[in-house]
């Protein structure tokens, strides 16, 4: 495969070579291994924030979160997990159903953006999203990195790193996780049979969060 190879972990993974245009024979997605990822982790949480120029909440309810830890309990063992959840990148993305504008928008390869040029913050694809993965900027922002353009007044979500992936490198989350996390995290194209993520795929039974829905998310999650 063309490509670019790197190591997560011991594991191979395939992000996109530079010189490759934008393509459907790709679809970039994640596989989050649950049982390495632990409560007190929040590597991958820290490195988004810091890629992308977003800054700590204040408020967990209104500011920006593109990425966060989800705390489970299972009611009747006590059981607990925790993941990280941020977009899906769906396959048939309600965010892009909804939106008036054509703001929301599906790349060839599966990722799934927001053009800040044309949103008008109406916020109609953060009430589709099932995932509650997007957020809107309530207050004028500084310190914005060139690469993530954000604004006041438009809805913002986990970009997958594209700038990073379309430079042949993984998501800040992706190698955080590998050097300062529990290696929780593996990228790469879903659509190579040869890739780690798609053996791994054919040969561990994973899941995707609400996978009823039918809006075939681009991240899955092993012993969830
Ligand atoms: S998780 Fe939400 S914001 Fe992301 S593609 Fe799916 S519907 Fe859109
Ligand atoms: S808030 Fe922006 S991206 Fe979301 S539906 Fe409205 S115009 Fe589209």
């Amino acid at each position: 495969m063309p490509g670019v190879t790197l190591y997560v972990l011991g594991d191979e993974a395939h992000a996109k070579d530079p010189a490759t245009a934008v393509s459907s024979k790709n679809r970039w997605g994640f596989l989050i291994d649950i049982s390495k990822c632990t409560d007190d982790c929040t590597a991958c949480v820290t490195a988004c924030r810091t890629e992308n120029g977003v800054a700590d909440p204040e408020n967990l309810e209104v500011d920006a979160q593109w990425i966060r830890k989800v705390f489970l309990k299972d009611p009747e063992t006590g059981a607990k997990k925790s993941l990280p959840v941020m977009c899906q990148h769906c396959a048939s993305p309600p965010c892009v159903d909804v939106c008036p504008t054509g703001a929301s928008f599906k790349r060839a390869d599966g990722i799934v953006l927001v053009d800040k040029h044309i949103c008008i913050g109406c916020r109609y694809c953060m009430m589709a999203c099932p995932y509650k993965a997007r957020s809107f900027v309530h207050e004028p922002l500084e310190d914005q990195k060139p690469y993530a353009p954000r604004g006041k007044g438009t809805v913002e979500s986990c970009t997958m790193c594209v700038h990073r992936v379309d430079a042949g490198q993984m998501p800040a989350c992706v190698d955080a996780c590998g050097s300062e996390g529990k290696g929780a995290m593996l990228f790469g194209d879903l659509n190579d049979p040869n890739s780690e993520i798609a053996q791994r795929l054919a040969s561990y039974p994973t899941t995707r969060i609400r996978a009823d829905l039918g809006v075939a998310p681009g991240v899955h999650y092993q012993n969830l």
